[in-house]
């Protein structure tokens, strides 16, 4: 297939081109650079030894977008592009919802009025608000604390709706959970701007000496521990998951869950970290953050009966491949 994979150059896009080009997929990236390095697309090359097509373009224009489709034969597309910072998008609400909303109903209409009949979707289980775990598929979905998670809701229910109207179209909302890690070859990962504002990131900044220490919001919840529980998933296995959702892509709305079903608390997530690269990390505790539920973790099930996928990489897998690509970076200082 030849694939569209908007913000290839991020986190979650770099891994999934990898992973779509191990499979022999023809990929083409576009990305505007907002919140990634054009370095990434050389680490993509060498990671894989394939080769990709790039076009430069930002996806809420839809001019752009419309060139684009004129100038190539998709067989689908893979949509990750946004704005993802949550904290950000209560402070920028106008440029999240345009950039985040727009951005998947030209990319919608592109492939209805190109004849591109599959479309991979980057949500988050933030969608589900505080629901009672395990979160399903098919729940009623609660409101979300913040702009970005109405984005990622707005997004799907657009997305569901051209599928009422353009029944040849397939659609797979993906709802990730906290995808963390890296690519083991230590040459991809996460790079946030500025303070991160998610744990794994935070913890690796301390472990290389860039913060001092971690700030644990909250113990005081109804968790073993007392801190929060999430449900971690390695972005490689996130990856895979697209290649699994795409493969078996058929016509109509498809939702799955992508992560382990197992949840696990801040302490915990940090002690692994400790115990697998042997590195302290110190850390306070401060008050909850405001908007942070108690507990997230997924119901499983339906991904691995639908998609024949389920994550295989452990959370200790996560931390040692987070902090060999971190200690990489910060000795390169270059992606
Ligand atoms: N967290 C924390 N300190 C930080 C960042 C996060 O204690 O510096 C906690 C947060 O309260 C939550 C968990 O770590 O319980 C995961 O937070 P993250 O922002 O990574 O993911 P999200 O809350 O969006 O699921």
């Amino acid at each position: 297939m030849h694939i569209l994979v908007t913000g290839g150059a991020g986190f979650i896009g770099s891994h999934t081109v990898v992973e779509l080009l191990n499979q022999d997929h023809e990929v083409t990236i576009v990305d505007n650079f907002y919140n990634s390095s054009p370095k990434v697309l050389d680490a993509i090359k060498e990671i894989t030894q394939k080769q990709f097509r790039f076009h430069l373009v930002d996806v809420s224009n839809q001019e752009q977008i419309i060139e684009l489709f004129e100038n190539n034969e998709f067989d689908a597309v893979i949509h990750f592009a946004g704005y993802k910072a949550v904290g950000e998008s209560v402070s920028k609400p106008l440029s999240y919802y345009f950039n985040n909303v727009t951005s998947t109903i030209h990319l919608a209409q592109a492939c209805v009025d190109y004849g591109v009949n599959k479309f991979v979707f980057s949500s988050s289980a933030t969608v589900y608000g505080d629901n009672n775990v395990p979160f399903k598929e098919d729940m009623e979905l609660l409101p979300t604390t913040n702009p970005y998670g109405e984005t990622k809701a707005m997004s799907e229910r657009v997305l569901m709706d051209a599928v009422k109207a353009h029944p040849d179209l397939g659609v797979s909302l993906l709802r990730y959970f906290n995808p963390v890690g890296a690519h083991p070859s230590g040459l991809i990962g996460e790079v946030p701007t500025g303070v991160p504002n998610n744990l794994m990131p935070y913890i690796s900044q301390v472990a290389s000496g860039q913060r001092e220490k971690l700030f644990v919001f909250g113990n005081d919840y109804e968790t073993t521990d007392g801190t929060g529980v999430r449900d971690y998933i390695h972005v490689v296995d996130l990856a895979k998951g697209h290649v699994a959702a795409l493969e078996h892509l058929n016509a109509g709305t498809h939702i799955y869950n992508l992560g382990s079903g197992k949840g696990t608390s801040v302490l915990e997530l940090v002690h692994s970290f400790e115990k697998v690269n042997d590195i302290k990390i110190p850390y306070d505790i401060v008050k909850r953050r405001d908007g942070d539920i108690a507990i997230s973790y997924a119901d499983a099930s339906k991904a691995k009966n639908e998609l024949d996928w389920e994550t295989k990489l452990t959370i200790d897998d996560m931390c040692e491949d987070t902090w060999r690509f971190e200690s990489k970076r910060v000795t390169k200082r270059d992606i």
